[in-house]
């Protein structure tokens, strides 16, 4: 329910951005726990503070050519949302795929500025990406497609003014062809533009692992406050990008074990846990499909292709996909064969319908913005070695991200508390997120 002060603020995104669904849905839900907010401190109603934080600070929408192999010329569309920079610079990652528009982008983008803020660290919130659709395109022409799409972005970046990083469908190579074409942009060797780089060229290490692992240490944190943990859990993992691999990859080391991993043309269940080095060798490798996993591997393995990997029965649910991937009816089945915890490494992957269910059934449930903000805050680390023209171990770089994951679990269940809402995560993500970016917006006057 929205607060009658909320309204308004709310009736004024749905007309400034007309048919821009998940947006609408990202505002709502940070709204729908604002609530409580003004009820206890109305101050942060004032000075149109919260109408201004639903505002991007710029949008830019820019057209992108480029030529494919065979010499035909293509249109695509790149955007970046710079949407509040009071905590740092802009910080988000960039999404090729398809589906993306404006309203996606800026959805991302508004859950970017309070999971970053939730990291503590000195990050602002953007989000950017393309319609590019990268399935099936040759390693050349994904070379073109992002030097085209950096050439006009790089007018927008700068390690002090917006920093983006991957998503779905921007990995290591894409980042790699961007990183290149800002250099010879701007003839400066400035390693602090994108982070999510290699380690021969600035990267950090468990950048890569970070947002699966750091979704994993979240829920490992919930689970610990209900005296339960992974060891010997069966756990469903949707996706099987980034984000997926690296979640199994840490369920495992925890003694969990995945049945279950997805793409868009269907499922595998794989009853003796993924193999993840196949896994790794078919998506990372040789960028297959979900399918070949199973064929692959072999007796024991079942493709279902088509099918909603929540209908398997398991323990514990990790969306790690994409958003509004698991809907209420998923929701009803994952509760009725008795999962315990859902934590999102993916952004926005519940329906608002399907968290009421986790919430109504009184399980853990970590919605994204704090669960996946591992990803995000190992760039903030990445930022701070190119900053220091520094490098860190693997360990030392794990254990940050560790400590960093406990602070943001114990902070969104200590605001969850004090607003009157224990085991809330999703109440006590958007509070804390949203007081530490009300707090900087008031001290810096009307921006
Ligand atoms: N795209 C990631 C996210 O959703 C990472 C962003 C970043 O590292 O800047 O948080």
């Amino acid at each position: 329910m929205l607060d009658e002060k909320l309204e308004p603020i709310y009736a004024e995104v749905l007309r400034r951005n007309p048919g821009e669904d998940e947006f609408h849905q990202a505002v709502r839900e940070v709204l729908e726990s604002l609530g409580a907010v003004i009820a206890k401190h109305p101050g942060y109603a004032d000075n149109a503070l919260i109408e201004r934080i639903c505002e991007p600070e710029r949008q830019i929408i820019f057209r992108v050519p480029w030529v494919t192999d065979t010499g035909e010329v293509q249109i695509n569309r790149g955007f970046r949302v710079q949407f509040n920079s009071v905590l740092g610079p802009y910080k988000g990652g960039l999404r090729f795929h398809p589906s993306v528009m404006l309203g996606t982008v800026k959805f991302l983008g508004f859950e970017q500025v309070f999971k970053n803020a939730l990291t503590g660290m000195p990050i602002g919130g953007g989000k950017g990406g393309s319609d590019f659709d990268p399935k099936g395109r040759s390693n050349g022409e994904i070379m073109r497609f992002c030097q085209s799409f950096m050439t006009e972005l790089s007018r927008h970046l700068g390690e002090h003014t917006d920093v983006p990083a991957g998503d779905i469908g921007v990995g290591r190579r894409e980042l790699g062809y961007m990183f290149g074409q800002y250099k010879r942009m701007s003839n400066r060797y400035e390693s602090g533009v994108l982070t999510g780089k290699g380690l021969t060229w600035g990267g950090s290490r468990v950048r890569t692992e970070a947002t699966g692992y750091g979704a994993v240490f979240f829920v490992e944190r919930a689970l610990a406050t209900r005296k339960q943990g992974f060891e010997g859990k069966k756990v469903l993992v949707s996706g099987s990008g980034n984000v997926a691999i690296y979640t199994i990859e840490k369920i495992h080391q925890l003694g969990g074990r995945v049945i279950a991993c997805s793409d868009s043309s269907g499922y595998v269940v794989d009853n003796a846990g993924i193999d993840l080095a196949l896994l790794k060798d078919i998506k990372e490798t040789k960028r297959g499909r979900i399918g070949d996993y199973a064929i692959a591997r072999g007796t024991g393995t079942t493709f279902v292709p088509g099918g909603r990997l929540w209908d398997v029965p398991a323990d514990i649910a990790m969306p790690s996909a994409t958003q509004n991937e698991l809907n209420g009816q998923d929701a009803r089945t994952l509760v009725k064969n008795g999962v315990i915890a859902v934590g999102e490494g993916a952004n926005m992957p519940s329906t608002p319908e399907a968290v009421r269910v986790f919430q109504d059934a009184g399980i853990i449930f970590a919605p994204g913005k704090a669960a996946n903000a591992g990803g995000v805050a190992t760039s903030a680390l990445e930022m701070q070695q190119n900053a220091s023209r520094d490098s860190w171990s693997f360990e030392v770089t794990e254990q940050k991200l560790a400590t960093i994951m406990k602070d943001i679990h114990d902070r969104c269940a200590e605001v969850a508390d004090e607003y009157g809402s224990p085991g809330n995560y999703v109440l006590g993500a958007n509070v804390a997120g949203f007081i530490r970016v009300a707090d900087a917006m008031d001290a810096l006057g009307v921006i």
